[in-house]
C-alpha cells in the first residue's frame, strides 16, 4: 500500500495529534487562572510610565523635550512656559498610551532620568482616557510604583546609560576649552 493511501485510510497526524492530547491529559496545567493567579513580572518589566520625583519630591523633569523626540510613537506631548525667575516650567508633560509600544526609548534619552517605565501592567479601561497620562497621573504613578530605594536603584539597574554615566569628567572637550578660556 503506497504511503499516500494508508495517510488516506488512517489519518495518522489525527492519532498523532491525539496520542499528544492523551500524554499531555494528566499532567499540571501550565496555564494560570489569571486574574486569580497573577504572574510573576519579570524586574525591570517595561510597564505603566511614570514621572520621577527628586528626594526633596520634585518632578526631575525640566521639559527638555528629548524623550519627546526620540518617541518612535510620537505620543509625548510637552508643553511647557518661562516661570517669574526665567526658569522654564512643565505645565503639562502626557503620553498617549493607546500609541505607545513601550519600547523604552523615552528613558533612554533622558538625561536626568526622569522618565520611567514601571512593573506595572493591570490597566486595562473600556473608556479611552484612561490611557493618557497627564503630568499629574504620572507623578501619582511615580509614588505609588517606585516609592522609597525602588526608585532610587531603578535606573542604574535596568538602564544604560547609567546616571553616573553623565558626571562630566575632568578632561572633557568642553570643559578643557571652558578651563583653558579662563586661562586667556
Ligand atoms: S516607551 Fe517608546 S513609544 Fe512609549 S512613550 Fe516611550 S519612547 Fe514613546
Ligand atoms: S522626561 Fe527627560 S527627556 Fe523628557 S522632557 Fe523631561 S527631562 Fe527631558
Amino acid at each position: 500500500m503506497s504511503n499516500s493511501i494508508i495517510k488516506y485510510l488512517f489519518f495518522p497526524e489525527i492519532l498523532k495529534g491525539l496520542a499528544l492530547t492523551f500524554r499531555t491529559l494528566f499532567k499540571a496545567p501550565v496555564t494560570r487562572r489569571y486574574p486569580m493567579v497573577k504572574p510573576t513580572v519579570a524586574a525591570g518589566y517595561r510597564g505603566l510610565h511614570a514621572l520621577a520625583k527628586d528626594d526633596e519630591g520634585r518632578m526631575k523633569c525640566v521639559g527638555c523635550g528629548l524623550c519627546g523626540a526620540y518617541c518612535p510613537s510620537q505620543c509625548i506631548h510637552i508643553y511647557t512656559a518661562e516661570g517669574d525667575d526665567n526658569k522654564k516650567i512643565v505645565e503639562r508633560y502626557e503620553i498617549d498610551l493607546v500609541r505607545c509600544i513601550f519600547c523604552g526609548f523615552c528613558v533612554e534619552a533622558c538625561p536626568f532620568g526622569a522618565i520611567s517605565l514601571s512593573e506595572h501592567y493591570e490597566y486595562s479601561s473600556y473608556k479611552r482616557e484612561a490611557f493618557y497620562m497627564t503630568k499629574e497621573r504620572l507623578l501619582e504613578n511615580w509614588d505609588k510604583y517606585f516609592a522609597g530605594e525602588k526608585g532610587r536603584q531603578y535606573y542604574n539597574k535596568f538602564w544604560r546609560p547609567l546616571s553616573e554615566d553623565f558626571r562630566a569628567h575632568e578632561d572633557q572637550a568642553l570643559f578643557s576649552r571652558i578651563k583653558q578660556r579662563g586661562k586667556e
